[in-house]
């Protein structure tokens, strides 16, 4: 070989060695970012996990703080708010019945026709307007007002058939946040949740705010009950099933409310009903315990929020939040490695993944997950590969998970503090006889999350029999009750009529 082919050959090896170099430099750096994000899920998996003894910890935390809220006021984070609500639609009612509900994203208006017997409801026109983002942050006229001409244009829509001309329309008052009753029919505003801020309206009755509103527009229209949405929901089952002794919302926030006798409203004594019992909205999404499993981005979600060291149990588990949670995973990934490409901007703002997202990636059944990759085109993230967009369905697995066991800690919680969990409570005063024999029990259910997110119904319905065991879960009937918190509060008014 001649001295030029010797130099030529040795330029050769050289450069080939720094080619090899360059990838293996390359892949040992898309490895260790990998590593990286592998360890971000990872520990996301670690302080989310529930095993069943975690849950217990916190369905026990849930009855223990239910008897503090309903020992004294301001026991607990658990407010137990009274209801005025003692005696719940039987099936008898008669008649026609309006319902118009403001949720955290939804309003919704509706009107029932009533026969008298329990097969004879008729709902009809239901009516569902998202709530224009505007109003959250505006004056309780403009809210009010909204609400009327939503209503006035319902009623126009109807036709004579529907109402008796010159009787005044029943109106039921669905309202989702958190009211101090002093009686079924008014109650103040304590205050807000799921992103409103009208401060001005915290303290004011809030079904007199909306009978104004109505009669400013001249709607021959009776507020004749304002409504928790979970006694919405309460009502409608126990209206099909007079088994059922609690209801739960999953939907933008989340809530519960159930029957509890009324000598264990300890902090109301001498509170008397022809029942002996009385709804108790426990407004739940308060709810805290040091056993539930926070991560840094629920900590930095509660800071951030217009109500932050508030709602606590509400941002781990509601259709409001879980959205958020699954942003700020992805978010720190992006920041910590560049498995995302560069980091999106979009992907920094607050709320733009929604939780209907989550769920259509959560389960995304095409091959090559191409819904996922849509989603996080949206969000600003392209061309992203298969094995990022699997870790991606994971973290919304993780957050889903923990959502839907943690819901099942408290509703398990509700049935311990009433003696339907199989272990006898921790009551006092009840009788053996009553502990010991295991009652059918039905939990009404309703919310957009619970209802059309199959994972976080399915999670939640696992550790709920988890939970109770075999033999008291078969005592326990999840059901669902499709717009239970507005038809239920409609059978409410009807049960107060007859
Ligand atoms: P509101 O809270 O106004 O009463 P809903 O009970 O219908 O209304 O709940 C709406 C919320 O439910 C949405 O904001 C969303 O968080 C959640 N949700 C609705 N549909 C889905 C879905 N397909 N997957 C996941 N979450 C959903
Ligand atoms: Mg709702």
């Amino acid at each position: 070989m001649g001295k030029v082919a010797v130099a030529f050959a040795a330029v050769a090896v050289v450069a080939a060695c720094s080619v090899a170099g360059v990838m293996v430099g390359r892949r040992m750096k898309s490895r260790r970012k990998w590593r990286t994000v592998v360890g971000i899920l990872k520990e996301l998996e670690d302080v989310c996990d529930t095993p069943v003894s975690r849950l217990r910890q916190v369905v026990d935390a849930m009855a223990v703080e239910m008897h503090a809220g309903l020992a004294s006021e301001g026991g607990s984070k658990l407010k137990m708010l009274l209801t005025f609500v003692d005696d719940l639609p039987n099936g008898t009612e008669k008649g026609t019945y309006y319902a118009l509900h403001l949720g955290g994203t939804y309003i919704r208006i509706l009107r029932v026709h009533l026969g008298g017997q329990r097969s004879y409801l008729d709902v009809q026109d239901v009516e569902r307007h998202p709530i224009p983002s505007h109003l959250m942050n505006s004056t309780s006229e403009i809210l009010f007002n909204f609400l009327a001409f939503s209503m006035e244009r319902f009623i126009e829509k109807e036709g004579n058939e529907s109402s008796s001309q010159g009787v005044k329309r029943e109106l039921a008052f669905t309202f989702s946040f958190p009211v101090k009753h002093t009686s079924i029919s008014s109650g103040v505003l304590i205050k807000w949740t799921k992103g409103f801020e009208i401060s001005e309206m915290v303290g004011k009755d809030i079904a007199e705010c909306l009978q104004g509103a109505l009669d400013r527009r001249g709607l021959d229209m009776h507020v004749a009950a304002l409504v928790n949405d979970t006694v919405g929901a309460l009502s409608l089952g126990y209206y099909h099933d007079p088994d059922t002794v609690a209801a739960v919302v999953f939907g933008t926030g989340s809530n519960a409310c159930y029957l509890e006798r009324t000598d264990a409203i300890i902090k109301c004594q001498g509170l008397l009903t022809t029942s002996g019992s009385m709804v108790v909205n426990m407004e739940w999404g308060n709810f805290w315990s040091s056993h539930l499993p926070r991560t840094s981005y629920d900590i930095d979600l509660d800071a951030e929020s217009s109500n932050a060291n508030d709602m606590g149990f509400e941002k781990m588990i509601s259709g409001m939040y879980l959205g958020d949670i699954v942003r700020r995973v992805i978010l720190r990934m992006s920041q910590e490695s560049d498995i995302f490409g560069p980091t999106s901007s979009t992907l920094s703002e607050p709320y733009v993944l929604r939780t209907n997202s989550v769920s259509v990636m959560h389960e995304d059944d095409t091959p090559e997950l191409q819904e996922v990759a849509r989603i996080l085109k949206d969000l600003g993230v392209t061309e992203v590969p298969l094995k990022v967009r699997k870790l991606v369905v994971k973290i919304c697995d993780v957050v889903t998970r923990r959502a839907g066991r943690l819901a099942a800690a408290g509703i398990a919680g509700i049935l311990k503090k009433i003696g339907r969990d199989g272990s006898g409570g921790i009551t006092s005063g009840r009788s053996r006889s009553e502990i010991t024999m295991q009652k059918r029990t039905v939990v009404a259910v309703e919310g957009g999350l619970y209802m059309n997110y199959t994972m976080f119904r399915e999670y939640m319905e696992e550790a709920l029999n988890e939970i109770l065991g075999e033999e008291v879960s078969q005592y326990v009937v999840v059901k669902a009750m499709e717009d239970g918190s507005s038809i239920g509060s409609a059978l409410l008014v009807a049960s107060l009529q007859s």
